[in-house]
């Protein structure tokens, strides 16, 4: 994404000629990114080999996981829906787990049936489920057990899932007690030990903590897992000096864990493969002067982005039209819907903006679309995206007529 002549390209391609054929507001994927993303997290984690199972609920377009399995990489899933979209990507199923505080017994026979690497438990109430299945079609079914390690991750709060006070996994001793009640069962097969803190991670410290009470898990039950599946929360750059993860140290300490275990590792990114690789194009409908603020308001909402209103995340927003003015005045960038939470951006001062002018908000690849809603019985932007010069159209807007 750069500016030629104070145009805005996204791969090379004018944003405004992506807006003019394709409308707004859309989601927009930049492939070359989303590659740049994948080879960067091998890279830093060559060392360790790991499988890397992508988390689909930060991105569940068929296209784009159809990309991401191109590159080896499979797929961490918490519903049948995003199994089925895995499926139907082509996804290896020996590379597709399955996490979740409340798979139901259809999910789990579904994923049964369908010979997946493994289900992650969170209680021993679906393992008893599991166990049910199991001996009813006479199989042996490999299994996750979560712990809950009672780290913070100190990141926001509404995305910490690693604390006791958090639904998430199992505690300590928990764990320990299972893997000794089940550990000889014919019907299960306890392959791995997961853990996942939470999301938008940039200090390496909550990992190293959460690396020491698996250790301590390993230490006390004496049980050899096969697989440790660290889960995934490394953060991105929001472009608001967030600290970045250090995963030179981060990668080192597993390292040695590997070394000291001799174990595989999986890890399950969703954010830091896709997250930057994702921009929202809009237009701005009306531009309403107040005394204090200027209110942009552009015909994306937070039914078509969520982040902001649900928990103040804060996004770029760019212009597709630079120009070198300053206007030292608030602006408040919102969208139709009826709620004052309907902001995406206030900003002290911004260049001058004309109603009808593009703009694009950035770093929205992950855990942008997938949060989209009817709210105010809107439909779902399309999606589409930009490969080797070309774009395509990868999910269509969502007519009214299917949701009335
Ligand atoms: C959400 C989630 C992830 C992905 O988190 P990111 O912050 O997007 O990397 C991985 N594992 C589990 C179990 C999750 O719930």
């Amino acid at each position: 994404m750069l500016y030629k002549n104070k145009k805005l390209f996204i791969d090379k391609i004018s944003a405004n000629q992506i807006i003019k054929k394709f409308g707004t507001p859309a989601y927009c994927y930049s492939y070359a990114q989303l590659k740049e993303n994948i080879l960067n997290f091998k890279r830093n984690f060559k060392n360790i080999d790991p499988l890397i199972c992508f988390a689909v609920k930060a991105n569940n377009n068929i296209k784009i996981l159809n990309e991401i399995g191109r590159f080896g990489l499979g797929a961490d899933v918490v519903s049948k829906g995003e199994l089925l979209a895995s499926l139907k990507s082509k996804i290896n199923p020996k590379k597709i787990v399955f996490s979740g505080v409340g798979k139901t017994y259809d999910e789990i026979n579904f994923a049964i049936k369908k010979n997946i690497l493994l289900i992650n438990t969170e209680s021993q109430s679906e393992i008893e489920t599991i166990l049910k299945i199991a001996k009813k079609i006479k199989r042996k079914v490999d299994i996750g057990i979560r712990l809950n390690p009672n780290v913070d991750a100190k990141t926001i709060k509404e995305i910490t899932t690693g604390k006791t006070i958090n639904k998430f996994g199992l505690k300590e001793k928990e764990v320990i007690d299972l893997i000794n009640h089940y550990k000889k069962s014919k019907y299960l097969n306890i392959k791995c030990l997961s853990v996942h803190i939470g999301s938008q991670i940039t200090n390496h410290i909550p990992y190293f903590k959460m690396l020491k009470s698996i250790q301590k898990i390993i230490d006390k039950s004496k049980f050899n897992f096969e697989y440790i599946d660290l889960g995934g929360g490394m953060g991105i750059n929001y472009g608001e000096n967030t600290q970045k993860l250090n995963y030179k140290k981060y990668s080192k300490k597993i390292e040695k864990f590997v070394k000291k275990n001799s174990i595989k590792i999986i890890f399950e990114p969703g954010r830091s493969i896709i997250g930057n690789a994702g921009y929202l194009l809009s237009k701005i409908i009306y531009i309403k002067k107040t005394g204090k603020i200027n209110f942009i308001i552009i015909d994306a909402g937070m039914n078509d982005l969520m982040r902001p209103a649900l928990y103040k995340a804060y996004h770029r927003i760019i212009p597709t039209n630079k120009n070198k003015s300053k206007v030292s005045k608030r602006h408040d960038f919102v969208g139709p819907i009826c709620e004052t939470t309907d902001k995406f951006l206030s900003i002290k001062s911004y260049q001058k903006l004309n109603e009808g002018d593009n703009i694009v908000i950035c770093d929205v690849g992950a855990y942008g679309k997938v949060l989209s809603s009817n709210y105010n019985l809107r439909s779902n932007p399309k999606e589409i995206l930009i490969k080797n010069l070309k774009v395509f159209e990868i999910r269509k807007k969502e007519t009214l007529q299917s949701i009335i």
